[in-house]
């Protein structure tokens, strides 16, 4: 969806508020592609002594499975990046902090893939000390408590150990 901020950038209306759904679906992160669900945007404008500000709040699901044990994960995240749009750039070094609208449109796709792609998480975890799966008989560690630690060694380097001997 294109948001219409002319009537702001004019200085002819005081605030306007949009919202959409945006399909971020296909960016991966964290292995996966944890946007299955739609991204609700909700971008409010003011313009307040002609400077116009455009707040963007997201509001993503996140799906994904463990890092560790494998477990599905779906979490919701909220995000708010603010932004202030102008139709040219006085001064080219300023680029990145201004949105730059120079028909007065703002392409909310496009803005939402700006802002919320880059703060996705690079992994996900369950909870925080997750404990994984046992790398030998493959048991979720965090329920049950095998023995596989304990017998670790490996039968070539014990004989290794007894030819030093
Ligand atoms: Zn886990
Ligand atoms: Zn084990």
């Amino acid at each position: 969806m294109r948001f219409d901020l002319n009537r702001l950038l004019d200085g002819a209306g005081v605030s306007d508020v949009a919202t959409d759904d945006v399909d971020l679906s296909r960016y991966s992160a964290g292995g996966g592609h944890p946007l299955r669900a739609p991204v609700r945007v909700t971008a409010r404008a003011q313009n307040r002594a002609g400077v116009v500000s455009l707040d963007c709040a997201y509001r993503l699901i996140l799906e994904a499975s463990c890092d560790r044990c494998l477990a599905p994960i779906r979490r919701e995240m909220t995000l708010t990046v603010p932004h202030t749009v102008v139709r040219t750039l006085q001064n080219t070094e300023d680029d990145d902090e201004y949105l730059v609208a120079p028909d007065g449109f703002v392409e909310l796709q496009e803005l939402a893939t700006n802002d919320v792609i880059p703060e996705l998480p690079s992994r996900f975890l369950c909870r925080e000390d997750c404990k994984g799966l046992c790398p030998v008989c493959g048991c979720d560690r965090n329920v049950t408590q095998c023995r596989c630690e304990e017998k670790k060694t490996d039968p070539r380097l014990a004989a290794l150990d007894k030819f030093f001997e």
